[in-house]
């Protein structure tokens, strides 16, 4: 950690992501001398190679518009450099580098076949019209197509990149690459997409959920659940939670939140959906349209709440967060964003013994129906919802299980990041081994 700190100064999400994992594995690190002699720590935290271009479009008064844009493909040991695309302001390398570390792991768990990476840009679609977003893509994907491939690098969505996003930058791909191999994930149904794909992330967390609940015996039915965000991952959290009878008291964006003491209903969830999707207006447009509190600014971790979801972005939820969800009878954090949760609210959590469950564990639905649109187009077939949606649940029991086998203490309580990161790391470390230094 000590060299990294050294050598990456200006990265604090990229340390921080490191540091959580580092800690967690160093009981079976040390089991492996062979890992300390071919310096395979150093090597898996160290991304492959990194892809960094500027891209200019232009914007609907023509003025000429210039952006920054990445790729980092982090770790190929198992499979095809595989990781989502995010659109944002806030977007730089220590954000992108702790995403496609994290993203390493998380597919390692998923027990399919893929590596690690992630890109995005400093571009914000928020405001932007149709057509100034579709340049942008367009522009995008002229620098980076060359870098991604099927059987290479598939890019997918992540924050402020959709199925629109998706669509234009595949559509270009198309264009430049002159092939039809499906790179890119989270495609539209009509060209090459996976049913249950744009559910996946937030389907997958429940069925976490689910599983983390049950070895406490614990039935969802009627629990309060505080979800933050209001995009992708938020609303297909909500809906599968709303379908099991839990009842969803919170949704927020980067302007505000809204609470809902007796809980969304479904038309409310749809009124999100439409206006997030389709007018991509604010979540205060909801408190004016129903007459429910909104905190501008505010976030749902100071409501009594029996689950908290994070499911917006990094470094949501601190240390005071985590005591007040604790003293208000939270029993359980699973986390739809990637490390929503700071270091200080995760002592807070693992040290209450209640249910934690981090991203990267929780979250690899997404990620795993991404794997599993990979294979429908490589087999060129297409699963029905039902069968995709088994598959998902399988997988996402199947992560538990093994978070529940390398992640048990001594007093029966289930560490998850420690069995999360533990097995993640321990079949990447094992192929890289295998494979030699390279
Ligand atoms: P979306 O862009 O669909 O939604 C993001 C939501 O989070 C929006 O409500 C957005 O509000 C809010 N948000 C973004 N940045 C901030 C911020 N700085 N502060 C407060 N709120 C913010 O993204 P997704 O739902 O796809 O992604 C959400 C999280 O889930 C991310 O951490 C992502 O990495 C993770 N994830 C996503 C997967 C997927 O399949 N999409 C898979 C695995 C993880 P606003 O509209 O105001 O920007």
């Amino acid at each position: 950690m000590a060299d990294l700190q050294r050598r990456f100064p200006n990265e604090p999400e990229y340390l921080q992501a490191v540091e959580e994992v580092l800690t967690s594995i160093e009981d079976v690190y040390n089991e492996h001398p062979e890992f300390e002699r071919y310096n395979l720590v150093e090597r898996l935290c160290i991304p492959d190679r990194i892809f960094a271009f500027r891209v200019s479009w232009v914007d609907d008064k023509g003025k000429v518009q210039n952006n920054m844009g990445y790729r980092i493909q982090h770790n190929n040991a198992i499979g095809p450099y595989k990781g989502g695309i995010r659109f944002h302001a806030s977007v730089n390398l220590s954000i992108l580098k702790f995403l496609a570390f994290e993203q390493t792991f998380k597919n390692s768990l998923t027990t399919l076949a893929m590596g690690g990476a992630k890109g995005g840009s400093d571009f914000s679609p928020r405001g932007k019209s149709d057509m100034e977003v579709m340049r942008f893509c367009q522009a995008f994907i002229a620098e980076l197509w060359r870098q991604i491939g099927p059987d290479t690098d598939v890019p997918a969505g992540d924050i402020g990149v959709g199925a629109r996003e998706v669509g234009y930058m595949y559509g270009m791909y198309k264009k430049m690459a002159r092939e039809n191999t499906g790179t890119f994930t989270g495609k539209g149904l009509e060209f090459g997409g996976s049913l249950i794909r744009p559910e996946a992330t937030g389907y997958g967390n429940v069925y976490f959920l689910l599983n983390m609940l049950a070895t406490r015996g614990i039935d969802i039915k009627g629990k309060r659940v505080a979800i933050s965000g209001s995009g992708n991952v938020a609303t297909y959290t909500a809906k599968k939670l709303l379908e099991l009878g839990a009842k969803v008291i919170t949704m927020s964006d980067s302007d505000g939140c809204i609470y809902v003491p007796d809980g969304l209903t479904e038309e409310q969830l749809d009124y999100i959906f439409r206006l997030k999707n389709f007018y991509r207006g604010r979540i205060s447009e909801f408190a004016e349209e129903y007459g429910c509190e909104y905190v501008s600014r505010g976030t749902p971790w100071c409501y009594p709440c029996d689950i908290a979801m994070p499911s917006a972005t990094q470094n949501e939820l601190n240390g005071d967060d985590a005591r007040t969800l604790l003293a208000n009878g939270c029993i359980a954090v699973s986390e739809g964003a990637n490390m929503p949760s700071t270091p200080e609210a995760i002592k807070e959590f693992i040290a209450a013994r209640i249910l934690y469950a981090p991203g990267k564990a929780a979250n690899a639905g997404g990620v795993s129906v991404s794997g599993l649109e990979m294979a429908q187009n490589a087999q060129k077939i297409t699963w029905t919802a039902d069968e995709v949606d088994q598959k998902l649940r399988g997988i996402m029991a199947e992560i538990h299980h093994e978070c529940e086998v390398f992640g048990k203490e001594e007093d029966g309580y289930i560490n998850y990041v420690k069995g999360a990161n533990t097995a993640g790391f321990m079949k990447v470390a094992t192929a890289m081994m295998a494979q030699g230094i390279l």
